[in-house]
């Protein structure tokens, strides 16, 4: 399906943030140390090896809200873009700190000159977020920021269940076509 945001494609799809080779920059809904945990930081660094290891060590650790980018080892993308996203009800106030994460990546995915960025659904797994809340946060960043953008044309978001996938379809749906 073709959203816009200010003239910036906004994809949903399902499938795994690890095999999206047609895209510039991975984003990782990674943990303060930038390790290897559950979830799509555990598939990101499988992948990646320990080549990513010896990168974000030294970037580590990260606050809620932050993003720090890395190269993309064993993996098609020029890069990964690592955001500690909020723990529901613990790190507040969690919408503008998720908003935050979504804010950064964008930024610094601009700022490296990338044309196309795919994210996973940032702190709705083992952080807690409900998955409505969360794509409203990220649907809400999208129309906020896309006008400022100069490099980056075209965003994914890669949603694990197709349940995941057409709950983000209907909310960003109605964010960006309102
Ligand atoms: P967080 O700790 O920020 O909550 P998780 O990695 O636990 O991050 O989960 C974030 C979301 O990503 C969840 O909705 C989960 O189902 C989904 N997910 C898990 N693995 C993958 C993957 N390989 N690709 C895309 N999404 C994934």
């Amino acid at each position: 399906m073709g959203l816009q945001a200010n003239g910036i494609e906004v994809e949903l799809v399902q499938g795994d943030i690890t095999d999206q080779p047609d895209i510039d920059a991975i984003v990782n809904a990674a943990n303060a140390e930038l390790r290897m945990g559950g979830g799509v930081a555990g598939a990101i660094h499988r992948a990646a090896g320990s080549e990513l290891d010896d990168e974000t060590r030294p970037l580590a650790p990260i606050s809620p809200g932050k993003a720090v980018m890395t190269s993309a080892p064993n993996l098609p993308n020029r890069h990964i873009i690592h955001c500690l996203g909020p723990v529901f009800g613990v790190d507040e106030p969690g919408s503008p700190i998720l908003a935050g994460c979504y804010q950064r990546a964008l930024e610094l995915a601009d700022d490296a000159g990338l044309e196309s960025i795919a994210f996973p659904a940032i702190s709705t797994g083992a952080f807690g977020f409900p998955m409505e809340h969360a794509a409203e946060v990220a649907s809400r960043t999208v129309l906020a920021r896309s006008g400022n953008l100069q490099s980056v044309r075209r965003m994914r978001w890669v949603l694990f269940s197709d349940d995941d996938r057409m709950l983000h379809e209907r909310v960003f749906e109605s964010v960006l076509n309102a």
